[in-house]
């Protein structure tokens, strides 16, 4: 069973309800196209809510201030934000039809529970979808954010047309997303796309997880800046401005020597951890996204050569390597392109075990 958290008033009462579809806008025509979902991110930047088209075009977003620290917290903001955002202007004459939250922890997408917040409390088997669902009478597609950015990237961006899709989101953390004909793999422990936790040494840094050598403790954002901090204390004097270090700085080709390794270091774990997926997935496309796409240069071209430099030929002789092309706006995007297929039925919501 769901309830709706306490303290939340009935704040919707005025909107016209149906039992398919949630009109934001009684005036509006039933011959008129102005149909969305509505997207939803929980993450570790905080809230966000917009209304997305099938066409991935954002009517309207409203952000939260600041990260939640519990699940009901969480819940209290995000009923908040979603009556921002239907109160604005722009959402005048829309329908919503259904939700897709991504949510930036792990999930059991089948039963729409979270099953660990990580850095928040509180969502432990939490029936995260079941409470939104219940709000606001639509039908609601829980996501890992990783992968509903890796479905968003597969229905609008740099995987569209793929038809073995493996998306590395290089972040805060390293997760992802791996999909064969449009289905995303959950798998029967839910961690098909959690590639930070492939070992890439048998010993080595803990990862965020406790365990030794994992990829993610090289290649995570915060990783990279922590080693790089280090190796430029090293380098220089304490008073030198080393504080407001940037992801783009440790990969610039101006980088100190030690700093440079750092990013050098990073490449190479990268290409070998996607040499191994490409080789025993045999995919045709990789997309790389978080700070892939932002960092610029060659970044791309060095992890292509890596790849090759670690993979069979025959695997990745037509692998197609791309920096992601929809940004921050990855999760939300995806999320709600599985809510239009929830929406429609769409297998790509049942679990998928090979
Ligand atoms: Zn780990």
């Amino acid at each position: 069973m769901t309830h709706v958290p306490a303290g939340i008033s009935a704040i919707f009462e005025r909107h016209v309800w149906s039992c398919s579809a949630w009109k934001l806008d009684r005036q509006i025509s039933p011959t008129e196209e102005r149909r969305c979902a509505l997207g939803i991110e929980v993450g570790s930047r905080g809230l966000r809510t917009a209304l997305i088209t099938r066409e991935a075009r954002i009517v309207e977003s409203v952000h939260g201030i600041s990260a939640p620290l519990t699940a009901q917290s969480a819940m209290d903001q995000l009923f908040n934000l979603v009556e921002q955002l239907f109160e604005h202007p722009n959402a005048r004459g829309w329908t919503v039809e259904a939700a897709g939250v991504a949510f930036g922890g792990p999930v059991d997408a089948g039963r729409g529970v979270t099953i660990d917040g990580l850095r928040s409390s509180g969502f432990e088997s939490y029936p995260l979808a079941g409470l939104v669902e219940e709000r606001f009478g639509i039908p609601v597609a829980l996501e890992n954010d990783a992968r509903a950015a890796a479905f968003g990237e597969y229905s609008f961006g740099a995987g569209r047309g793929s038809h073995g899709l493996l998306y590395m989101q290089l972040g805060i953390g390293v997760g992802g997303g791996i999909l064969f004909g449009g289905r995303l793999l959950r798998g029967a422990g839910m961690t098909a796309g959690e590639f930070g936790h492939i070992p890439v040494t048998a010993t080595g840094p803990r990862c965020s997880c406790g365990k030794p050598g994992h990829l993610e403790a090289y290649v995570s954002e915060l990783a990279i800046l922590s080693r790089a901090q280090e190796a430029l204390d090293d380098l220089t004097t304490a008073t030198s401005q080393t504080d407001d270090m940037r992801i783009e700085e440790v990969f610039a080709p101006d980088a100190p020597p030690g700093v440079a390794a750092i990013a050098e270091e990073a490449t190479q774990m990268i290409g070998m951890a996607v040499a191994s997926l490409a080789t025993a997935l045999s995919c045709d496309t990789v997309v790389l996204g978080g700070y892939a796409g932002r960092i610029g240069g060659d970044f791309i071209g060095s992890v292509r050569a890596r790849i090759r430099q670690y993979s069979l030929e025959s695997a990745v002789r037509r692998l197609i390597v791309s920096p992601a092309q929809l940004g921050a706006d990855a999760a939300l995007l995806g999320a709600s392109a599985l809510a239009f297929h929830s929406r429609a039925g769409g297998a790509e919501l049942e679990r998928v075990v090979m």
